[in-house]
């Protein structure tokens, strides 16, 4: 049987990378070759340390220029590009990677590899779940593929309900109506589930006379869809935090493997630290600045890589935190605040509120290391699936402010099923901001719920615990159809 190589592609987002490079880490410990495949673009941007002779990245152009902005609002943009441009070129360096003599360099080097000879050739793609061209062109070439989703499988089943939500006339939601309805339809989830706490884009409307669903839910739920077709699909979520979802995902797919929280799984004491993975500079400086805080008493604040606040919603957050009292450490990218003539939220307006004692603010933060620190008490959040994970680990307090995508559902679960936070979900004012923070400092109820919640959480992810038993089964999986 030949050696095991897989090939890995995420979609280029800071996201869909976090999620998916501790998943290849955790295949170098079980012994197998991996490429990981970014696009140019971020390959340029970033520096990622492989650290093993087992792991290459190789990239392929997402068809953008260099100085286009690659932000949320370009995101169909460049999902387009990726796949007219990047995929001729994916294919190429696909055929050539798991062919027989794979990993040889062409001639003229326009495969991209990078003449390192001493990979075996790709025997398995595992491709985002949402990059389907990606899959069916593996497939195509006879390269067996696999579906991975960054996103909570509770979005996942949202997405894949979608069909029968229409039947049901749930979606779309009727004009103007009101968003606390309880929702039908979705399985295990009629309980708690509410027209707000569904994936952000059922909130708008497409279609002719706009009376149908917008198109980025057609693309979403297709994308669901089509893992129904596929050999297996990958969640980097595990049976405790998602079983019922799970429950009612599996059927209705050829084989689910729930191998998370992968970051955990890879991370210290184990044997190969995850691999680097940002995209932006991490600040240091602030795990310093934390050690000279006392136990459990910064808030840190972090909205992912994406989202973007207006100068009004910056101003009533720096308020609220500011009346809260507590330290706190707040991640502000660049490009963070929507620039308006007038208004420009800078680092400082911060600071000078508070004082630099209590207020220390980083374009991006070493976060995984940050939720890790004595000192942080809670976690103002937008609740992206990976911060979610992150959080359980930790078993930090939540307090979510989530945007869009899975995030909306995620942070209805913190709120209203495990108890580990409060969902602030579409309010935006100073005092509920102050009000929540204190909340999630001091309620021994949500902390204890947090850390009951990290200590399950951590069990699924050692040995014999139910997720790493999942990935057993993945990594024989992945070797049984390497031929
Ligand atoms: N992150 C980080 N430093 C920061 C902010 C975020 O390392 O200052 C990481 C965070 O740990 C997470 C990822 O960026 O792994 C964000 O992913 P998530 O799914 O939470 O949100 P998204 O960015 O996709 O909206």
């Amino acid at each position: 049987m030949a050696e095991a190589h897989v090939l890995v592609f995420p979609c280029p987002a800071q996201g869909h990378i976090n999620s998916m490079l501790p998943f290849a880490a955790a295949l170098l410990d079980a012994g197998v070759f991996v490429t990981f495949l970014h696009t140019d673009h971020n390959l340029r941007r970033a520096s990622f340390v492989a650290g093993s002779p087992r792991l290459r990245f190789l990239s392929v152009p997402d068809g953008l220029p260099d100085d286009h902005p690659r932000s949320l609002g370009d995101m169909m943009e460049l999902e387009r590009s990726l796949r007219e441009v990047g995929a001729v070129r994916y294919r190429a360096l696909l055929a050539s990677l798991s062919s027989a003599g794979a990993g040889r360099p062409s001639q003229d080097g326009s495969d991209g590899v990078d003449g390192d000879r001493s990979f075996p050739p790709v025997t398995c793609v595992v491709a985002d779940g949402l990059l389907t061209w990606a899959i069916d062109a593996a497939e195509e070439l006879g390269v067996p593929a696999l579906a991975f989703r960054t996103s909570s499988a509770c979005s996942f089943l949202a997405y894949q309900t979608v069909p029968e939500l229409v039947e049901l006339r749930e979606l779309p939601f009727p004009e103007g109506g009101d968003l606390d309805e309880p929702v039908r339809g979705v399985p295990g989830m009629e309980s708690f589930l509410r027209r707000r706490d569904l994936p952000s884009v059922c909130r708008r409307r497409g279609g002719t006379g706009g009376v149908g669903l917008d198109p980025i839910l057609h693309v979403f739920s297709k994308a669901t869809a089509h893992s129904r077709e596929v050999r297996a699909l990958v969640f980097n979520t595990t049976a405790s935090l998602e079983g019922a979802a799970l429950a009612h995902i599996a059927p209705r797919m050829r084989n689910v493997f729930a191998v998370g929280p992968l970051h955990a799984m890879s991370s210290p004491p184990a044997p190969a630290p995850a691999p680097a993975s940002s995209l932006w500079t991490e600040d240091d400086g602030c795990l310093a600045w934390l050690d000279g805080q006392a136990d459990r008493s910064v808030v840190y604040v972090s909205l992912g890589s994406l989202a973007v606040i207006t100068h009004d919603q910056f101003t009533e957050f720096l308020s609220g935190l500011a009346a809260a009292g507590y330290p706190f450490l707040w991640v502000l990218r660049p490009d963070m605040v929507a620039a308006s003539k007038d208004q420009h939220a800078t680092p400082q307006e911060a600071i000078g509120v508070v004082g630099e004692d209590k207020a220390r603010v980083v374009a991006w933060a070493p976060q995984r290391d940050v939720l890790r620190h004595r000192a942080v008490g809670c976690f103002l959040t937008h609740a992206g699936w990976n911060s979610t994970l992150e959080a359980a680990v930790e078993g930090v307090p939540m307090v979510c402010w989530p945007f869009f995508g899975d995030q909306l559902i995620n942070s209805r679960n913190v709120g209203a099923v495990w108890g580990t936070g409060l969902d602030m979900k579409d309010v935006c004012d100073r005092a509920v901001v102050e009000r929540m923070v204190r909340e999630a400092m001091e309620s021994a109820a949500i902390r204890s719920s947090a850390q009951e919640l990290a200590r399950v959480v951590r069990r699924d992810v050692s040995d014999g615990g139910s997720s790493a038993r999942e990935f057993e089964r993945l990594v024989r999986f992945i070797k049984e159809i390497t031929m």
